[in-house]
């Protein structure tokens, strides 16, 4: 039914983007509704909306590239990383002081990047302490931080614990010698696993790592090995991507030169994702996300709730990316901040968008516009002929089938299409 397959929510994001269209007048009318930081801040000096809210804090540094990576980051070197954690905890003042951060607890706080452990002990201190001093945070607050194996290590570890992080989220990718050269990892297989199991045993919040599967000519047998790890090394959840070629990636400028042969089609890819998520499936664990899986109970993931139902969300740090008060807020870099009023048609389907993430889909609870259930139910009906979702006992729900979560992304995007499409006369408001 699918030519291409998206393997994230940004690939479908892009099409949501393409379906409610552009604007009202374009580009220019974009900018138009783009608004200044003066209109924040008024907002900042009320009292909060009572949203759930989180803070996200960039660090958009790494020590070293990895071959297939596209995110916002750059290499270290020559980086002022003093002067970057002294400005992370100056910004954390300032909004502090405002009576919309300070009325009401934060639920959750993650430390995305880039890699936040590129950053010294000393230099996160700074920044906890920062977080801690000025903004409040709920009772049990979930703290997460990014990390590599390499710049973290267990009494790293073991501080950022004591300074209230309870969740790490650890890039891996896989434990082949030869999976992890063609990704340009650090250290070989058998250190990446020598250094979870000693953060396992040193560490009781909860572990999550992440793993990429079809790296070129990954075996099934490489596949295997890393799913078993996945549940035999005490992990509490782990998130499994399809590698994705980004253009101008070092690995997409090796696979053009011909130094790296890479031949994937859907039925390998399927192969490797349905075997990962059978092995980890059987294995006790559950579907949380589209493209991760988590023991029972054991990772609340609150950030990605609060980021996907449209909550508050503190952009810290130079490209982060956030919403608050109603605006969309966007750090390029210390003092330079793009700002536009939150899009509410907007808002609502990409809210759906977040929520279809979950795999599943319950027309009463969607949030739909008036007159459209009755095309999205169709839309469930033919997705459920086809073997991708299956109904849910009692209820009207239907969850996605192991089929339905490898073509997940594809899914949102058709049933939001039916959802926008019976409602084509709506009208973009802006908060
Ligand atoms: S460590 Fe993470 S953010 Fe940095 S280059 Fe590698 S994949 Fe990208």
């Amino acid at each position: 039914m699918f030519a291409e397959r998206f393997r994230s929510h940004h690939d479908a994001e892009g099409s949501l983007e393409v379906l409610l269209g552009k604007p009202p007048g374009g580009h220019l009318g974009r900018l138009l509704a783009m608004t200044s930081w003066s209109a924040v801040e008024k907002k900042l000096g009320e009292s909060p909306r009572g949203l759930p809210r989180g803070v996200y804090i960039h660090v958009p540094y790494c020590d070293r590239i990895c071959s297939f990576c596209n995110l916002n980051r750059k290499e270290r070197s020559g980086a002022d990383l003093d002067a970057y954690a002294a400005y992370i905890a100056g910004e954390l003042k300032a909004f502090g002081a405002y009576p919309y951060i300070r009325e009401q607890p934060f639920n959750t706080v993650y430390f995305g990047g880039g890699t936040p452990t590129v950053l010294s002990t000393d230099q996160l201190a700074l920044i906890m302490d920062a977080l801690h001093r000025h903004i409040p945070l709920a009772g049990d607050c979930e703290i997460t931080v990014e990390t590599t194996q390499h710049n973290l290590g267990v009494k790293k570890a073991a501080t950022l614990a004591d300074m209230g992080v309870n969740r790490f989220s650890v890039g891996i990718q896989t434990f082949s010698d030869r999976g992890r050269k063609v990704l340009g990892r650090t250290f070989g297989g058998e250190k990446a696993l020598e250094e979870l199991y000693a953060l396992r045993a040193a560490f009781n919040g909860v572990l999550g790592i992440d793993i990429i599967y079809s790296y070129p000519d990954q075996s099934l047998e490489e596949l295997k090995r890393d799913a078993e790890i996945c549940v035999s090394s005490g992990i509490d959840s782990v998130s499994f991507y399809s590698l994705m070629i980004h253009k101008g990636s070092a690995l997409a400028r090796s696979i053009e030169r011909g130094e790296t042969r890479f031949i994937r089609n859907l039925e390998w890819d399927r192969e490797r994702h349905h075997l990962f998520y059978k092995t980890l499936g059987g294995a006790g664990f559950n579907l949380l996300e589209l493209s991760k899986l988590a023991r029972p109970g054991r990772d609340p993931y609150r950030y990605i709730h609060i980021q996907y139902e449209n909550g508050d969300l503190l952009p810290i740090g130079s490209g982060a990316g956030g919403r608050l008060a109603g605006f969309g807020i966007y750090s390029m870099a210390p003092e330079r901040r793009f700002v536009s009023p939150a899009n509410k048609r907007h808002e609502r389907y990409y809210r759906m968008l977040g929520e279809f993430q979950f795999g599943l889909y319950d027309p009463p609870g969607m949030g739909l516009a008036p007159g459209a259930e009755k095309a999205v139910v169709e839309k469930l009906n033919e997705l459920g002929g086809l073997g991708f979702l299956s109904p849910v006992p009692r209820g009207s729900a239907w969850a996605l089938t192991p089929d339905g979560i490898f073509w997940g992304n594809n899914i949102a995007v058709e049933v939001l299409k039916a959802a926008i499409h019976a409602t084509k006369k709506e009208k973009t408001v802006y908060a």
